[in-house]
């Protein structure tokens, strides 16, 4: 896959040199005289492997002009040019967050937020902070905690997660509901199991467990598809809100996730699931020019007849300076680890009863991938579990074969492919199925996956990213935010050091190299949506999408990686953001 991409630049790379009477890189001088935008005296890594590094860039309008050294760039300077001295900052391409979840970040930074909490203590005193600020009745979101992260638990605890004994008692009137971090659970206070009708009588739901005290009473903890139980009566208290009121909601939703974005140098983002209603909205605003950030948006959450009826009006492929590409369906066939929802081969060490929970069957993902090959989608497929990798990699062979689709031609993905077993491994490369991880959950999760899988399936299995990469598979890198901060620094970290919040290495055999992992949030991002001849690389002609940073990523040494920070985003050739 690396090999027939670098050819292809190849192919442009002398296209476009054609007639050029300098060394730089770029459109014919006779053509464009004058640049908008100049920037000189930098390090900056184009990730293009045919040009490599070089010091100065040229860009007009929404694409860059030429790229080289400072003496043959400086020609593209007149009058009219704005130019940035870099004084030997390092830039390189925008990162593209491969996979995330737009309007829930938007949301994360409009409600209650735990990632950082130390304990239960703490998350109970941010809710009474926002129990004294409310009205009876009002509901109060939060989400981000990890019981894990935390410093210390009660006695009383169940499944190693509190009760709500404490919650309930504070805040008496207002159902609470805080989201972990992992998006697999949440958990609810008593006034809110009041209104959600769960009491000792009540069922779990299929795909779910409401976890329970040794009285029977449930505990507040609602796993998987058990969240669901609250949804009529939280439909039923947002609907009080008037159309105008929603839609302004949403509104400022898409700029926070944008502001948040941009802070992190994040310029496209690939947004894992919006139903065809969140899409319209997506399309309204790109037409309004509010969006900021380029979106890839999966659909999510219709059903297969809509999706074949609907999928070709849908589609969107980039034109000019694009914001929004459609082309790709979401599916998730388990949970999450921590939640013990992952869908394993064998039982899990730490709750032997459970190999996990299946969210969306293997029929009804193989229904799904029909549809799309029918419309040219592609299938992106949460699988977290060694059972749900391999089932997923034999639902897309089956399909490819019964349908006689060419399938690597398809990029077929795989979102998260946390725990892989070793003969699957090498199916990805094989099969051309892209593994869209992020590196940051290995490094997180690293300190209590050997719980829950035991020493040895646990490295055999965990985030095995050099042998995907040496089986032939394409790897793309992001954060799954908000279940993790956004920041691409930290979950460039986590590849290229595997280091954990203790100092310990994560089964450090699979490491990326600095330049593996900087290609993972660049152009394989790009070419996981078919995007690679317009972004992921600094190359003329593509988009002058890229980042300034306060360090070099590629040379630095990796203790100083986690402080390097974004002093400036631009998206188009636009400055979007400025430290
Ligand atoms: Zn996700």
């Amino acid at each position: 896959m690396y090999k027939s991409l670098s050819v292809m630049f190849t192919a442009v790379f002398l296209l476009m040199c054609f007639g050029c009477t300098d060394n730089s890189v770029g459109t014919d001088k006779d053509q464009i005289k004058s640049a908008d935008l100049v920037l000189l005296n930098g390090y900056i890594t184009t990730v293009d492997t045919d040009i490599g590094n070089v010091s100065a860039m040229a860009i007009n309008d929404y694409k860059i002009t030429a790229v080289g050294n400072d003496e043959e760039i400086e020609s593209y300077i007149s009058d009219s040019t704005e130019v940035i001295n870099l004084n030997g900052r390092f830039v390189m391409p925008g990162f593209i967050e491969g996979h995330g979840h737009y309007m829930s970040l938007g949301r994360s930074k409009q409600i209650l937020d735990l990632n950082d909490v130390s304990g239960w203590e703490e998350v109970v005193s941010k809710v009474a902070v926002a129990v004294d600020k409310s009205k009876p009745g009002d509901w109060i979101f939060g989400r981000g905690w990890h019981q894990d992260k935390w410093n210390s638990l009660p006695d009383n605890a169940v499944d190693g997660v509190p009760i709500n004994d404490t919650l309930s008692k504070i805040s008496p009137q207002n159902p609470v509901v805080l989201g972990h971090a992992s998006g697999h659970a949440a958990f609810w206070n008593d006034a809110a199991l009041e209104i959600a009708g769960v009491n000792k009588d009540t069922l779990d739901p299929e795909g779910g467990t409401i976890v329970r005290d040794q009285s029977g009473k449930a505990t507040g903890l609602m796993r998987e598809t058990a969240q669901r139980l609250i949804r009529d009566a939280r439909n039923e208290y947002e609907g009080r809100m008037t159309p105008q009121q929603i839609e302004n909601q949403n509104r400022e939703r898409v700029k926070m996730a944008a502001d948040e974005a941009l802070k992190f140098g994040v310029t496209s983002f690939h947004d894992a699931g919006a139903s065809f209603e969140t899409i319209d909205f997506f399309k309204q605003l790109e037409s309004e020019g509010e969006l900021d950030v380029r979106l890839y948006v999966m659909v999510r959450g219709e059903s297969n007849e809509m999706m074949d009826v609907a999928l070709p009006q849908y589609k969107m492929l980039p034109e000019g300076n694009d914001f929004l590409t459609v082309r790709s369906i979401k599916k998730q066939i388990d949970g999450a680890l921590g939640a013990h929802g992952a869908w394993l081969l064998e039982p899990y060490m730490d709750l032997p009863e459970t190999s996990g929970l299946v969210l969306e069957t293997v029929e009804d993902i193989t229904r799904t991938a029909e549809v799309a090959v029918k419309h040219g989608f592609q299938v992106n497929t949460h699988a977290i579990g060694d059972r749900a990798n391999r089932e997923t990699l034999d639902i897309y062979e089956n399909v490819w074969k019964d349908l006689s689709v060419k399938g690597e031609d398809l990029r077929w993905r795989i979102e998260h492919a946390q725990h892989i077993h070793p003969s699957d491994i090498p199916r990805f490369g094989e099969l051309g199925v892209i593994a869209s991880v992020q590196a940051v959950h290995g490094t997180s999760d690293g300190p209590w996956i050997p719980s829950r899988l035991g020493d040895e399936r646990a490295k055999d299995t965990s985030q095995p990213w050099r042998t995907l990469f040496e089986t032939g598979a394409m790897i793309t890198n992001g954060t799954d935010v908000p279940v993790e901060r956004i920041d691409p620094i930290a979950s460039y970290y986590s590849s290229v050091t595997r280091r954990m919040i203790n100092g310990d290495e994560f089964y450090p055999e699979h490491i990326m190299t600095r330049k593996e992992a900087m290609e993972t949030y660049t152009i394989n991002g790009a070419y996981s949506a078919f995007e690679e001849d317009i972004k992921g690389t600094l190359t003329p002609g593509k988009y002058a999408d890229f980042v300034v940073l306060s360090k070099n990523l590629l040379t630095v040494d990796y203790r100083e990686i986690p402080s390097a920070e974004v002093e400036m985003t631009f998206v188009g050739g636009e400055l979007k953001y400025q430290k």
